[in-house]
């Protein structure tokens, strides 16, 4: 993998003040941290364009791995659509980079009125063929929707993939009615590299180049309420259960550790390094 990615230099992605200081590397990619905003990024990175192609092999093919895709993150999704009910009832659902369509398909059946954006050709021709979803082939910045269109606006595992992560943001501000939920679910590795960096064991955990960032908390607020986003929020929100057995109980160990946590925690403590659940408002 990536013998035939074109490569670029960036400036960082947030506050494009610097092309960043060395951090980790994996293979021949590497990892920066912004100087100024401290946002961590991978630099050179893989060119739009090349992305483009290599996301179509990304997700995986043949319907028994699609099964397992959906279970792997069952419990991510069925959570998500819980706090979205709490919000509110039904409404008008955008799901970006929504894969094959599983958590539209959950929403859908408690009656919202959902679409899609998928950049991957065979996950986009699955929901729209056999789930029979509507999803737009992306980018979401491309698509031209009205001002003030969703209800909500989810996007689960996808900002680390993106390169233009501010402007992503501001789409979805721009497109969520006053008042709208936007809920990402984004990994954070950096903490975890940094305790595996001082035992001195090797990996791959950022998943490069797959992965172009990699967001703090802190970082993802800070973005969010400069859009205007208001009333941010961070939650375990479940975790995956990787088919892999190894990935699979570290997935559930660390992830009901940290939904403990948080629970004894009264909502306060958020372990670092294991995925969140972030949810925004339209201010
Ligand atoms: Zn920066």
């Amino acid at each position: 993998m990536g013998t035939d990615l074109q490569m670029e230099e960036v400036d960082c992605p947030v506050c494009e003040a610097s092309k960043g200081d060395p951090l980790y590397q994996e293979g021949s990619f590497q990892m920066v941290r912004c100087p100024s905003c401290q946002f961590v990024f991978l630099n050179p990175r893989p060119t739009t364009e090349s992305l483009l192609s290599f996301y179509q092999d990304y997700l995986p093919e043949g319907e028994s791995s699609i099964e397992s895709w959906g279970k792997m993150m069952k419990s991510v999704f069925h959570r998500a659509a819980t706090l979205l009910g709490q919000y509110r009832k039904d409404g008008r659902l955008l799901d970006v980079g929504t894969g094959f369509g599983f958590f539209l398909t959950e929403m859908k059946n408690k009656g919202w009125e959902v679409a899609g954006v998928e950049i991957c050709r065979k996950a986009i021709d699955y929901a729209r063929d056999v789930l029979g979803l509507t999803v737009h082939p992306g980018p979401a910045e491309k698509l031209g929707f009205p001002d003030n269109y969703f209800d909500a606006v989810t996007g689960f595992y996808v900002i680390e993939h993106l390169p233009h992560p501010m402007a992503f943001l501001r789409e979805c501000y721009r497109i969520l009615k006053p008042g709208g939920l936007l809920l990402l679910r984004y990994p954070h590795t950096t903490p975890i590299k940094n305790v595996l960096h001082l035992f001195g064991i090797r990996n791959r955990l950022y998943d490069l180049p797959a992965h172009l960032s990699d967001f703090s908390p802190k970082m993802i607020q800070q973005c969010l309420e400069k859009i205007g986003f208001r009333k941010c929020q961070h939650l375990i929100g479940g975790y995956t259960r990787p088919g892999d057995p190894g990935k699979r109980a570290a997935s559930i160990l660390f992830g009901s550790v940290s939904e403990a946590v948080f629970f004894l925690s009264r909502k306060k403590l958020l372990l670092p390094g294991v995925s969140k659940t972030v949810l925004a408002y339209k201010g």
